[in-house]
C-alpha cells in the first residue's frame, strides 16, 4: 500500500466535502424557500377563473405564477431592491388576543407586510398601471401571500422572527425561521408540482370560506400558528423526525390556503 498516495487521496476527498458543505449551506434567508412559494403560485393557477388566467397571461406571458413567486427574493441580489425588504414580513409580539392584533394591524402604519400587500393590491385594482408595473406588482402580490402563509413571518420581533432562536435540524446548525422557510418543506423530498398533486385537496365550501377571509384574517391565523410553532421549540433544540411528524400537516395546511387564497385575490382583481 502506498500511504503517500492514499494521504493524497483522502486529503482530496477531505477537501471535496468541505467545498460541498460550503457551497450547500444557504447563505441568506428568503421567506418560503423557492419550493414552497412555487407550491403557493402553483395550486392558485388551479383556482383561477378564465378571465384572470387570461388578464394574467397577458401580462406575465409564458411565466407561470408558480415561477414569478420567487422573484421577489432573487432581486434581494440588486441593492436598488433593498427598500423592498420589510414588506416581507411583520413582526408581532406574542400574548395577543384576537381583538388586540385586529387592533395592532387597524393602527399598523408602518412599511410592513401587512401595509404593503394592502398597497400591492390596491394598486394592481386601480387599473391604470404601466405594463411594467403590472409586471412588478403582479409578482410581488404571488410572493407576498406565500409570506403571509409563513407563520414565522409573523413572528416576534425579539427574536426575529425566530432568525435568532438556535436549533439544529437532522443535526445541522440553522434557525427556527429558516426550518419553517426550507427544511420542513426540502425534507418532504417533492417537487413543486409533486407537492401540490400531493395536497391540492379542498372542497368548494373550503375554498369559498378561505377565499373570502380578508388579509388581516389570514394574518391572524399566521399569528396563531406562529405562537405555537414557538411553544414547541426551545434554544439549542434538535428538531428531527418527530418535528416533522408534528408540523407537516400546518404547513401543508398553510400553502394550501395561501394558493387558494392567493387565486381569490387574483379573480377579484382579474376576473371580474
Ligand atoms: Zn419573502
Amino acid at each position: 500500500m502506498d500511504f503517500t498516495l492514499l494521504f493524497y487521496r483522502m486529503k482530496r476527498v477531505f477537501f471535496l466535502l468541505i467545498m460541498a458543505v460550503f457551497f450547500c449551506v444557504p447563505l441568506n434567508t428568503f421567506g418560503w424557500g423557492m419550493l414552497g412559494h412555487r407550491v403557493v403560485g402553483g395550486i392558485a393557477e388551479h383556482h383561477l377563473n378564465p378571465k384572470a388566467r387570461a388578464a394574467i397571461k397577458r401580462i406575465l406571458g409564458n411565466e407561470s405564477l408558480a415561477m414569478a413567486a420567487s422573484w421577489a427574493d432573487f432581486i434581494k441580489s440588486d441593492r436598488s431592491y433593498d427598500y423592498l425588504g420589510p414588506w416581507h414580513y411583520i413582526n408581532v409580539s406574542s400574548g395577543k388576543s384576537y381583538s388586540q392584533f385586529m387592533q395592532y394591524l387597524q393602527d399598523d402604519t408602518a412599511t410592513d407586510l401587512f401595509t404593503k400587500l394592502n398597497l400591492v393590491i390596491s394598486e394592481l385594482k386601480s387599473g391604470k398601471l404601466s405594463k411594467e408595473k403590472q409586471v412588478f406588482y403582479l409578482k410581488l402580490l404571488v410572493h407576498l401571500v406565500g409570506d403571509a402563509h409563513q407563520p414565522m413571518h409573523m413572528g416576534r420581533p425579539e427574536d426575529k422572527g425566530g432568525n435568532d432562536i438556535r436549533v439544529s435540524w437532522f443535526g445541522r446548525p440553522t434557525n427556527l425561521h429558516r426550518v419553517w422557510d426550507e427544511h420542513l418543506v426540502e425534507f418532504q423530498q417533492l417537487s413543486y408540482t409533486e407537492h401540490i398533486a400531493a395536497i391540492n385537496f379542498t372542497t368548494v365550501a373550503q375554498r369559498d370560506k378561505w377565499m373570502r377571509q380578508p388579509v388581516k384574517e389570514w394574518l391572524y391565523e399566521s399569528y396563531a400558528a406562529a405562537q405555537k410553532i414557538y411553544s414547541g421549540v426551545k434554544m439549542d433544540d434538535k428538531l428531527w423526525y418527530d418535528y416533522n411528524f408534528q408540523f407537516v400537516g400546518l404547513m401543508n395546511e398553510q400553502l394550501l390556503k395561501g394558493g387558494v387564497r392567493l387565486a381569490g385575490l387574483l379573480n377579484n382583481i382579474f376576473g371580474k
